[in-house]
């Protein structure tokens, strides 16, 4: 009979709860179950989470130390092309037994259960402006266009027809009409 798990990322303890001194290592890869991340950048839907987990039996309950390994993608936020980049987070936590109340994470029945911790680490760790190199030069102003390298080649200035039409009305030919005289009845 399949013993009902509360969650893809949970793991079972029962061999060292309550044995302090007793240490496992579990390596779990899932999918994450959601988009994780609301920026320019997140892990998608489905994306490979690996999980290297240190778990080991303390007096308090299970301190965790684990390593996570997946892939953020998403967008440039200068120049807007599609990134991808590894991202990697360690966390140290304790799964505290339940009469701990010292932690926020609580040993439940004979598991832990990692997926909150493990999201929050990864959404912290996206950067906020993700660019697709350190010196990305962006869009051109102009056209909207990504940029090549800071060459030069492609910096001319644009012409901008509207100036050279206004340029006719500098050289006005009526000028020179004589002023009429001041019609200035100043009356005492
Ligand atoms: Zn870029």
């Amino acid at each position: 009979m399949r013993k009902h798990r509360p969650g893809p990322f949970a793991i079972n303890v029962r061999d060292i709860v309550r044995h302090p001194g007793e240490m496992r290592v579990v390596d779990l890869e899932l999918p994450a179950p959601e988009k994780w991340g609301e920026g320019l950048v997140s892990v998608a839907e489905a994306e490979q989470i690996a999980i290297r987990a240190r778990l080991e039996s303390v007096h308090e309950g299970i301190l965790l130390s684990a390593s996570v390994d997946s892939e953020y993608t998403g967008v440039c936020g200068r120049c807007l092309i599609d990134i991808a980049a590894p991202v990697e987070v360690e966390i140290q936590e304790l799964f505290a037994y339940p009469e701990q109340e010292t932690s926020d994470f609580e040993v439940q029945d004979d598991h832990v259960d990692l997926e909150t911790l493990v999201r929050d680490a990864i959404v912290l760790s996206l950067p906020f402006q993700p660019v697709c190199q350190p010196d990305c030069p962006g869009l051109d102003p102009a056209t909207g266009e990504r940029m090549t390298e800071n060459t030069g080649a492609e910096q001319r200035e644009p012409v901008d027809t509207r100036w050279a039409a206004l340029q006719d009305y500098t050289t006005d030919p009526d000028t020179d009409a004589p002023r009429v005289g001041a019609e200035n009845t100043e009356e005492s």
